[in-house]
């Protein structure tokens, strides 16, 4: 049986393997299909794409966007996008300033804990444009700050503790819009750790056309409630590990095995899109 992971992070975002150690991971485990999915960023998917068919894999390049629908936070997955398109990238490009700066701003509260922590530090470990809280307590642990990641996180990066900024966020709406004005399909990802289920129906309306049931976060349970809705509102079924290679813990490849069946609907879907909007022009 064929199957896929459809959501990896690398080190173009906050995940440690390289595109090409990913695509390696893929193809030891089997894989038929992979997709990247790095936070605000398209910029990991030439190399993987080369690495994928290298190694006799199918590759969808994607990206997963930070979004807010009604305050609620949700991250939205783009698949088979077009990584050249050019309002894609401008808005990617604002995104990765915001998260810049939002690095500094932590680092100067982490700074006001009388922890002398340097921005330059956590930019040059991070080494991309798509830095997040990861990085900063790669960073911390590097310097001899504190003794792990989740002190870390416990003491100063996590809601509520000193130096947790919150991230900038895409509307949901313009986010969708600007997957499909891209080219790409827009999925929600990982319903069950976001608890965004009343939001769908208006999600699915607004032109949502997936959603992740199968995460390595979801239970059996927490995957069928989602296939129901998926079902219920006739949206695409997709599914990933959401691997970031050693950053927690151990590496989460292998741990969803989506039948590749969901793949063809989903190349299916991308299809008819473009075949619509062509009969349109
Ligand atoms: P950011 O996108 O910058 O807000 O960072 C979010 C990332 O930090 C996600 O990948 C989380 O899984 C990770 N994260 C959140 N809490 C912790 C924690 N206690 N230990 C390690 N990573 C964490
Ligand atoms: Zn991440
Ligand atoms: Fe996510
Ligand atoms: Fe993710």
């Amino acid at each position: 049986m064929k199957f896929a992971d459809l959501h990896l992070h690398t080190q173009f975002s906050d995940g440690t393997f390289t595109p090409e150690e990913l695509a390696e991971h893929g193809a030891r485990l089997g894989f038929a299909a992979l997709a990247l999915t790095d936070h605000d960023s398209v910029e990991g998917c030439a190399r993987m794409a080369a690495a994928c068919a290298a190694a006799d894999i199918e590759f969808i390049p994607g990206a997963e966007l930070t979004a807010e629908y009604e305050h609620m936070e949700l991250h939205i997955l783009g698949y088979f996008l077009d990584t050249q398109n050019q309002k894609l990238l401008t808005e990617i490009a604002k995104f990765q300033a915001v998260r810049q700066n939002r690095i500094r701003e932590m680092v100067v509260l982490i700074n006001e804990q009388g922890v002398p922590l340097e921005a330059d530090s956590v930019f040059a470990l991070a080494n991309c444009k798509s830095p997040g809280r990861p990085h900063v307590a790669r960073a911390m642990v590097k310097a001899g700050l504190v003794s792990n990641l989740d002190e870390a996180f416990e003491r100063f990066l996590k809601k509520n503790r000193p130096a947790w900024v919150p991230k900038a966020k895409v509307s949901a709406l313009e986010g969708i819009n600007l997957i499909h004005q891209a080219g790409g399909l827009a999925v929600m990802a990982h319903p069950g750790l976001n608890r965004t289920d009343e939001i769908i129906p208006a999600l699915a309306d607004a032109g949502l056309d997936g959603i992740e049931c199968f995460h390595t976060k979801h239970s059996t349970a927490t995957s069928g409630r989602y296939l129901e809705i998926a079902d219920k509102f006739n949206l695409l079924v997709t599914g990933g590990s959401d691997c970031h290679g050693f950053s927690k813990g151990k590496p989460l490849i292998g741990g969803i095995k989506l039948p590749y069946e969901h793949v063809e609907k989903l190349k299916q879907a991308v299809a008819a899109r473009h075949s619509s909007l062509v009969i349109r022009h």
